[in-house]
């Protein structure tokens, strides 16, 4: 057992495997939660191209130093890292390689976080609970008990942890993807769910539009360096009651909420979920309660 002493003295050490990964904003997030509770620690971006490598220039590997998806994972068994994060393209491949998945990674499918549990590793997913946290901050004064209909934009990873999100929380939801077949895989990944889900195509707007009590865009439409798109078709007006949710964090206001806003709807970006979903990770990798505050304190400003 570790004594309150113990623990100051341990090193934290966290990383994020993904590949490119770019500018991430988690280093600085999980450092002021970190300094916040008087700890020592770091958390290291860990590039790890997928199998095979990407090949020539502009792969996102110049210059950088690469890891091996088994050798990180063998430092966190090894405890010289303390926990992990995974993002684009390992959420799915590291599972293999993982000896057990909480409830909710197995159900979404995929990992964004890695601890360890005695001898095990084991895969989870903070995304879902995350988006969850963060979505009811907007929803909270809008929606009536009637009113729980989302129409989800994009069917990719984050779409799958935002659906399953909505899903067990009694949502009706709607996959709108510019190639239906993806949101149809989708659905059929939740075939339990079936009586609360449908497939549709971006191309073909959705009929279920006028009543969608929440519209999430799970896409990377709007995202730095192309602000001034949105994946909002001209020409449709938002339905009246909905809140807009776009999980796009970078600009912190995407043409999406703008125009979201200029409609009266409430709508947010997806800093908030980033931070949930970072505290909830640094819960399982310390036992300890990360201030979210100070976490989006750490990074409200920053491009
Ligand atoms: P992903 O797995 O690559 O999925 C992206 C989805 O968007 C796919 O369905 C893709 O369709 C669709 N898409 C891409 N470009 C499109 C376009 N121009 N028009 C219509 N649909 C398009 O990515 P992801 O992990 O789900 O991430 C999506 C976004 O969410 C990113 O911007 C990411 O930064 C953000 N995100 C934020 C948080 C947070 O904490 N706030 C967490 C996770 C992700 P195709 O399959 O046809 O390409």
């Amino acid at each position: 057992m570790s004594t309150a002493l113990d623990v100051k003295r341990d090193l934290y050490s966290f990383g994020l495997i993904g590949f490119p990964l770019g500018h991430s904003l988690s280093p600085q997030i999980h450092a002021a939660a970190l300094q916040a509770l008087g700890l020592n620690g770091e958390y290291k971006l860990l590039p790890v191209p997928p199998s095979p490598s990407p090949r020539g220039r502009g792969n996102g590997a110049e210059g950088k130093t690469l890891y091996k998806l088994e050798n990180v994972l063998e430092q966190l068994r090894a405890g010289e890292l303390r926990g992990l994060n995974a993002t684009i393209p390992h959420k799915q491949s590291v599972i293999p390689l993982l000896d057990a998945l909480t409830p909710t990674a197995k159900a979404v499918g995929a990992v964004n976080t890695i601890f360890r549990d005695g001898e095990l590793l084991v895969g989870d997913n903070t995304d879902a609970p995350g988006f969850w946290a963060d979505v009811q901050q907007l929803v909270k004064s809008r929606e009536r008990e009637a009113d729980h209909h989302a129409l989800i934009l994009g069917a990719g990873g984050s779409a799958r942890a935002v659906a399953y999100a909505l899903l067990t929380n009694g949502y009706f939801v709607t996959i709108a993807a510019r190639k239906s077949e993806k949101a149809h895989q989708l659905t059929d990944q939740y075939s339990v769910f079936r009586g609360q889900l449908a497939a549709s195509d971006m191309n073909d707007w959705p009929a279920s539009i006028s009543h969608s009590s929440l519209i999430v865009n799970a896409t990377p439409v709007g995202m730095f360096p192309h602000v001034d798109h949105s994946p909002w078709p001209e020409g449709v007006p938002f339905p009246e009651h909905a809140s807009v949710y776009d999980l796009v964090y970078n600009p912190r206001e995407t043409l999406l909420t703008r125009q979201a806003r200029a409609a009266g709807l409430p709508a947010t970006t997806g800093l908030g979920m980033l931070v949930e979903q970072a505290a909830l990770a640094f819960k399982r990798w310390t036992g300890l309660e990360a201030s979210r505050e100070v976490m989006m304190k750490a990074v409200e400003g920053q491009p």
